[in-house]
């Protein structure tokens, strides 16, 4: 299968199980993985959630990547979309609750999808590039598995029943493909942040966005749950307000994370993509000297080359400035950040958590 044909089918909505198919193709003659040693389903359908684990060492046989061969040992984002937008089309039908792969796992072992757009038009959205572009608008679409809200809920209480333990146990994510704290996307979000507290689930929000704070709406039987031991709130903060035309200004997004940490709240700042290491530092300080964040997640933006001794002196300055100010705030460096600027995660201090950290415990 050639680009052309790939893109022609993923742009199809819905696929056909034979689109699937031809997709499942790409993955074992392209990639050439050998089917017995990898995690590979035999079959699949609709509505199955394949946990697909491939060795990087395949990326050089990929007939989708423009590097032809020469991506060995780099980071390969084509590949890590088109495994993402495989698991989104494979549970596609009545599916709002997922296990990510890919750089998405190093977020969350669970995410919620119900979305696809976002009117926060960053201008470095990783959804508006690759083979998510043919899906993507700056208007956020129900999912097309989903008839209305309704049905979103449904299908998410279902799904939230059905998971329930390993939930509880590593909580839930929202969201990748959209912000759910945009005015279009956080009645729904609401509804289904209210069951999972009611089900005691926590749950984990990254948003660019402050302008709900004040008109939250968690629904009204829920006053008895803890909900704030229930709920963190991810902020990302890039400082470069003008890539992120419609969100909330950084300086509004560290208003909200003070105002959410006072109110007793766990609270944590997605530095990521480091557009510029002075302006990523400049959030970091900011918000560690306030103490109002318990978590810093930290990575670079995809597909970027930065300066090695640039990003080395960036970690050390990031880890002083949050141990010295930051009370006893927790950093995860993502794996392609440590691996660029030449860093050991094992020779990181003991607040250096691993993808694993989980805030609730
Ligand atoms: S907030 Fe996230 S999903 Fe929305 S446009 Fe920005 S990067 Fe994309």
């Amino acid at each position: 299968m050639n680009k052309a044909e790939y893109h022609k089918i993923i742009s199809k909505n819905p696929m056909t199980q034979k689109d699937v198919d031809k997709l499942m193709g790409i993955l074992t003659n392209s990639f050439k993985i050998p089917k017995p040693e990898a995690d590979f389903p035999q079959s699949l359908k609709w509505g199955d959630t394949p946990n697909i684990t491939i060795d990087k060492a395949a990326h050089c046989f990929c007939t989708i990547c423009d590097l032809s061969g020469e991506c060995e040992n780099k980071p390969c984002t084509d590949l890590e979309q088109f495994i993402y937008l495989l698991n989104q089309l494979l549970t596609m039908k009545g599916k709002a609750i997922y296990q990510p792969v890919g750089k998405a796992a190093e977020y969350a072992q669970w995410a919620c999808n119900f979305y696809t757009g976002c009117s926060n038009d960053c201008t470095y959205c990783y959804c508006k590039r690759g083979v998510m572009a043919h899906t993507w608008s700056d208007t956020p679409k129900l999912k097309a598995c989903f008839k209305n809200e309704e049905h979103a809920l449904e299908v998410f209480e279902k799904e939230l029943k059905a998971n329930l333990q390993e939930l509880q146990k590593h909580g839930l994510f929202f969201t990748f493909t959209s912000d759910p704290l945009l005015p279009e996307t956080r009645n729904l979000t609401y509804k289904a942040v209210s069951f999972c507290i009611k089900n005691y689930v926590p749950v984990k929000l990254l948003t660019k966005r402050a302008d709900w704070l004040e008109k939250v709406v968690w629904s009204p039987d829920c006053a008895s749950f803890p909900i704030n031991t229930h709920i963190d709130f991810g902020f990302t903060l890039t400082g470069h307000d003008e890539l992120e035309p419609n969100a909330s200004t950084n300086a509004e997004r560290i208003e909200a994370m003070r105002k959410l940490h006072e109110a007793g709240f766990k609270t944590w700042a997605s530095i990521e993509p480091i557009i510029d290491v002075n302006d990523s530092l400049r959030m970091i300080s900011k918000t560690a000297r306030l103490k109002i964040c318990d978590l810093y997640k930290i990575g670079l933006e995809s597909g970027k080359k930065y300066n090695k001794t640039l990003l080395n002196n960036f970690i050390k300055t990031t880890i002083y400035e949050i141990n010295y100010y930051g009370n006893n705030a927790k950093i995860y460096f993502k794996d392609s950040l440590l691996s660029q600027a030449g860093i050991n995660r094992e020779d990181l201090p003991v607040n250096c958590v691993t993808r694993d950290y989980n805030m609730f415990n």
